[in-house]
């Protein structure tokens, strides 16, 4: 209505070319930029954004690749409930510490780095639970190098433990696999081993590709060959970074401290950043007055792969968001300004992400190779017969792709992967939580509930081919 207005045509007019494009769209709609400059095309009008995307991106430095030195890599530990992430993350935390830094009272601030007896550096990220790995992810950030998978020895592989490796394997992080109480005299680290092969996570001794090692959270038995294992796996990746060039991190957490103002940790990723640098993460910028590592130590920079707690930005940044050091106080300014007023206007705007319904929009605008669907049913049999015959949608076109799947309601942590990986959620015989529901909502991720897998079937099969249909 809005658009036909500012074009003064009738809206019946705009909303008929909607659905030449394969849009079914109602009167009071939202319409992405995309689609608007398409349909004022269609009229005859050319479409002038104010602000866009592209001015907020901060240009990053080009590196040169004798600039690089290898950085330490960044860990974060996952796994089921009560099977010692928390332990292990504790454990090393206070037996590595920094040499000549010893006794320093370590606070929570998100982040850590250790030293580990070969004298390499891992910086560890404690947020544990696979939901705030997705949803850093979800924002578009990437923070870690390598994951740790704990199982407990003397439990099984359980459902958060599979969501976890199926989080980090979307993602494209490698796994080691932490086996642990092993102390425990009922704990079966074999029977672990076995149920991870039921789930394609084959360990090394057992011929497969994946790095294990059994360990003791409480005594520490295993845990330095582990941190060496992490060490391997990294190496393998060859991380690199330019210590030298502006700073580019992660904002991990942000909190107001009363007294202190607001209290940012980062994790630094490439180049340095000091005291008194100009810094800007999503829509607040400011002046770095202080900065202190994680025992608390007033420190002048950080490097690459490096947590840091600092004061000086205007409000608290949102965990995910990406900091850049700037040169100018008024470049910083402008591109926050900017952040905030797209912010403002991308929530009254439409779905960022895809639905059944979008799909043949998306096609006819082209570049749309992928359609990913999460599956969440009662039995693991209807999971595997919906799964099989969703990827059996797949075309020449459009590849489906089922990035997860599962027994059980709709969880958070699934709306959390959908929106990292835009993707759809399709529900047999279940239904989403409360928490889930109320997530996919403001992520605007569409969950398509059904009882009859035929139906499901048929809606994605219309859904392709719908987007087939239009050509523009
Ligand atoms: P999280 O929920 O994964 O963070 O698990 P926690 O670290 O809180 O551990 C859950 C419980 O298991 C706690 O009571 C720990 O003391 C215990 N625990 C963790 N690791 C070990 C271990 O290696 N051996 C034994 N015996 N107990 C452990």
């Amino acid at each position: 209505n809005d658009l036909a207005t500012l074009m003064s045509v009738s809206v019946n007019d705009v909303i008929s070319t909607c659905m030449g494009m394969g849009m079914f769209v109602s009167i009071n709609q939202r319409l992405d930029a995309e689609s608007i400059t398409f349909i004022a095309d269609e009229f005859g009008f050319s479409v002038d954004f104010t602000t866009t995307e592209e001015d907020v991106d901060v240009v990053l430095e080009a590196d040169n690749e004798e600039d690089l030195i290898e950085r330490a890599p960044i860990v974060t530990i996952m796994g089921h409930v009560d099977h010692g992430k928390t332990s292990l993350l504790d454990y090393i935390r206070s037996s590595k510490v920094t040499e000549g830094e010893a006794g320093g009272i370590t606070q929570h601030i998100g982040a850590y780095d250790v030293v580990t007896e070969s004298g390499k550096r891992i910086a560890f990220l404690d947020t544990p639970g696979h939901e705030a790995f997705t949803a850093m992810r979800a924002r578009g950030a990437k923070v870690t190098d390598v994951v740790i998978i704990v199982v407990a020895a003397d439990d099984n592989v359980m459902p958060q433990t599979k969501e976890a490796i199926n989080h980090a394997q979307v993602a494209g992080v490698p796994i080691v696999i932490a086996i642990n109480k092993i102390d425990k005299p009922n704990a079966s680290p074999d029977k672990i081993k076995e149920e991870l092969s039921g789930i394609n996570i084959l360990v090394e001794d057992w011929g497969g590709k994946y790095q294990c090692q059994e360990i003791s959270a409480k005594t520490g038995q295993g845990i330095n060959e582990l941190l060496e294992k992490v060490l391997l796996e990294a190496e393998l990746l060859e991380l690199k970074a330019n210590p030298e060039k502006s700073a580019v991190g992660t904002v991990i957490e942000a909190t107001l401290d009363r007294g202190r103002g607001y209290v940012t940790t980062i994790l630094v990723q490439q180049g340095k950043l000091n005291v008194g640098d100009i810094i800007l993460a999503g829509s607040h910028y400011g002046r770095v007055k202080a900065m202190f590592d994680h025992r608390g130590n007033r420190i002048e920079r950080a490097g690459p792969s490096t947590p840091v707690q600092l004061l000086g930005f205007d409000g608290a940044p949102q965990a995910g968001d990406i900091l850049n050091g700037m040169q100018t106080e008024r470049e910083a300014r402008e591109i926050a300004n900017k952040r905030e007023q797209i912010a403002r206007e991308q929530s009254i705007r439409t779905k960022k992400h895809i639905t059944l319904d979008e799909i043949g929009r998306r096609l006819a605008i082209g570049g749309f190779k992928e359609l990913n669907v999460i599956v969440k049913g009662d039995v693991d049999g209807s999971v595997e017969a919906l799964s099989d015959s969703l990827l059996k949608l797949s075309t020449e076109e459009v590849q489906v792709s089922i990035i997860h799947k599962g027994v059980g309601q709709i969880s958070e942590s699934d709306v959390l992967l959908a929106s990292a990986s835009d993707a759809v959620i399709v529900g047999f015989q279940v239904r989403p939580s409360n928490g889930a529901r109320k997530l996919a909502e403001s992520e605007e991720i569409e969950i398509r509930l059904y009882s009859v897998i035929y139906d499901a079937i048929n809606d994605v099969k219309d859904a392709m081919e719908g987007l087939l249909a239009p050509k523009v």
